[in-house]
């Protein structure tokens, strides 16, 4: 990609904002305020998201679910059905012109339980698991931190069906598996597991995900013991300072929740009377677990996690770009051919990079810019570089000068 024709280029001046991750994003020209909780995703923005959900999407392959695709919009009887019309009180509610009433959805077992509920028949045809990745609503009161909590937001929900309990447990442990691998792809290695109540939307058991983060909302307490796993919320905590299992203190942080799974039981099942014909020749209802990633939230927390004073420091798997390639003294004819011979020779290797090909702007300013973006690996050409690129680490502070043939030693994913 040439920068001269990207399309949402870094601001100079960026409005402040409360959080470091919308800060940073509409700064670098990720994303774009709307209005409160709304936003546009920009060129850059969007690899981003689209690299995360690529990681989500293989893993949930990986653990035999299907994607689907389901509507944002269903009808008011589908949560009249499940008595969530009334009492969830953050359902966005739309008016037809034509008659009825929509909610614009914030989870969708109000929709792919009736799914379900026309394909099975028989044990045979559990367990099932369907997953979908799309945008949901939630009307919050103040959306707040960008795109960490707001109005509109990405996710991923995996909804699964199982014909006893044995089943659903064993599942969720894979997912448990599979969510720890998510964020540790997309480079949160901090994430702790914790019970929690199920908040407004089921009363059995389940777990949220929360990665550690100075700026979190979560207030987290947790055992550092490697061989232990205990983290609760804090507001619902019973131990506050000893882990209850194995007596090491214990230590409190901020944190960001990025993910959550929930049993559901029968609830929904028995709700939309999905049922199916068990080996032993009775009629059950299959017990349901559901599985959400906020994906836009995801971003977000990936930048409150990974920048310094400079900006963002994208993990290699997320990053818009592998490399950035900063072209000085381009009007000297010698120097822009070379300047555009390496960034064919990374588009050749499979390199993904943007080229600041821009001739008026200062070789500062694109420093400026590139430490903002944050891609990986900076290169520069220019007349001082001779035959040479210097190449840094975003995080590096010595440059070092490579031939364009070592170039591809610098790419660890190039075999
Ligand atoms: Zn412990």
């Amino acid at each position: 990609m040439l920068y001269s024709r990207l399309f949402g280029r870094p601001k100079k001046e960026a409005k402040k904002f409360e959080s470091i991750s919308h800060q940073l994003l509409t700064q670098g020209g990720f994303i774009d305020q709307v209005s409160s909780g709304i936003f546009n995703y920009l060129p850059l923005g969007k690899i981003v998201l689209t690299k995360i959900e690529n990681i989500i999407r293989e893993e949930m392959n990986n653990i035999g679910a299907q994607e689907v695709l389901m509507p944002a919009l269903h009808p008011s009887s589908l949560w009249e059905k499940t008595d969530r019309w009334t009492s969830v009180d953050v359902l966005f509610k739309v008016k037809s012109q034509w008659g009825g009433e929509y909610a614009l959805a914030p989870t969708h077992e109000e929709t792919i339980t009736p799914l379900a509920k026309k394909f099975i028949k028989s044990y045979r045809d559990l367990p099932l698991a369907l997953y979908q990745i799309t945008l949901k609503y939630r009307d919050e009161k103040r959306p707040k931190s960008g795109i960490l909590r707001g109005r509109e937001f990405g996710m991923k929900d995996l909804y699964s069906f199982h014909h006893d309990k044995k089943d659903l447990e064993n599942f969720y442990q894979k997912v448990i598996q599979a969510y720890l691998k998510i964020f540790r792809r997309c480079g949160l290695t901090s994430v702790k597991i914790t019970e929690a109540s199920g908040g407004s939307f089921t009363k059995k058991f389940s777990h949220e995900f929360n990665v550690i983060t100075p700026s979190g909302e979560v207030d987290l307490i947790y055992c550092d013991k490697e061989s232990c796993s205990f983290a609760q919320n804090e507001e619902i905590s019973q131990s506050k300072t000893i882990c209850p299992r194995c007596q090491n203190p214990l230590k409190k942080e901020k944190a960001i929740e990025i993910g959550n799974i929930f049993d559901l039981g029968t609830r929904f099942s028995e709700a939309f009377d999905l049922k199916f014909v068990d080996q032993d020749g009775k009629e059950k209802f299959p017990i349901m677990g559901c599985y959400g990633i906020g994906t836009t939230r995801l971003m977000g927390a990936i930048v409150e996690v990974h920048h310094d004073d400079k900006g963002i420091i994208w993990p290699e798997t997320v990053s818009p770009y592998r490399a950035i390639i900063v072209g000085l003294d381009l009007k000297e004819k010698p120097v822009r051919d070379r300047v555009f011979l390496v960034y064919e020779k990374l588009q050749n290797l499979g390199v993904e990079a943007l080229l600041d090909d821009r001739e008026e702007i200062s070789p500062g300013e694109k420093f400026y810019d590139a430490d903002l973006i944050g891609v990986p690996v900076r290169m520069v050409i220019s007349q001082k570089t001779k035959d040479k690129i210097e190449i840094k680490g975003r995080t590096e502070e010595k440059v070092k000068l490579v031939s364009l043939d070592q170039l591809v030693n610098h790419f660890s994913f190039i075999k």
